[in-house]
């Protein structure tokens, strides 16, 4: 039998980045920290995200047929914990445009995608997108791992 906090606790050892999910519904965007994002497929180019079927993202990316991921900056942490609902902030957010979508303005990359698959799994919905336009510029990502915000250090091999 596997309890919540030992399957979050060992998931928690897995790093990853932090992305800004961003779709347009009913002429508002919305946005959503997530970082359930991975590459799925060269040909045809496809990525796959998660979606907490309790999230208020879910139906509005099922109703748009769309989405855009902004992979953040580690200079971007306020930004993650803003769009995870955690900062009882009133500030408004400028989102930039992206080859029509509205993404996170900053970020490191952006990938647009149109819905090519959904499937429920558990208490998520996972969404296969189609990628339509990618860019990126460099900089350091922000990073995730074990519930805490971290910064990217490269490892030099000794000599
Ligand atoms: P809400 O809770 O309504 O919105 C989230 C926040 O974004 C609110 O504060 C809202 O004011 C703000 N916001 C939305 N749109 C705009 C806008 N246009 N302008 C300004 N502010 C706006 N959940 C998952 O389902 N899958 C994941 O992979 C995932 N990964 C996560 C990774 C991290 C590092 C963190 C911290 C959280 C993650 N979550 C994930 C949790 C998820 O981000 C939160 O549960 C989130 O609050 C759910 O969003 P919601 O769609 O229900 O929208």
């Amino acid at each position: 039998m596997v309890d919540d906090k030992s399957f979050r606790d060992v998931l928690g050892r897995w790093v990853t980045g932090v992305a800004v999910i961003t779709t347009v519904w009913k002429d508002q965007v919305h946005g959503m920290t997530d970082n359930a994002v991975m590459s799925v497929s060269l040909k045809p180019p496809l990525i796959l995200i998660s979606i907490d079927e309790k999230a208020s993202m879910l139906a509005k990316v099922r109703a748009a047929n769309n989405f855009a991921v902004s992979i953040l900056s580690s200079e971007q942490k306020a930004l993650s914990q803003h769009f995870a609902g955690q900062r009882q902030s009133k500030e408004t957010v400028d989102f930039d445009g992206f080859m029509g979508w509205p993404v996170i303005k900053n970020a490191l990359a952006y990938i647009a995608c149109k819905v090519h698959d959904a499937r429920q799994a558990g208490d998520h919905v996972l969404f296969l997108g189609e990628v339509e336009h990618l860019w990126a510029r460099s900089g350091r990502p922000l990073i995730f791992y074990q519930g805490r915000y971290h910064a990217l250090q490269d490892m030099e091999d000794k000599k």
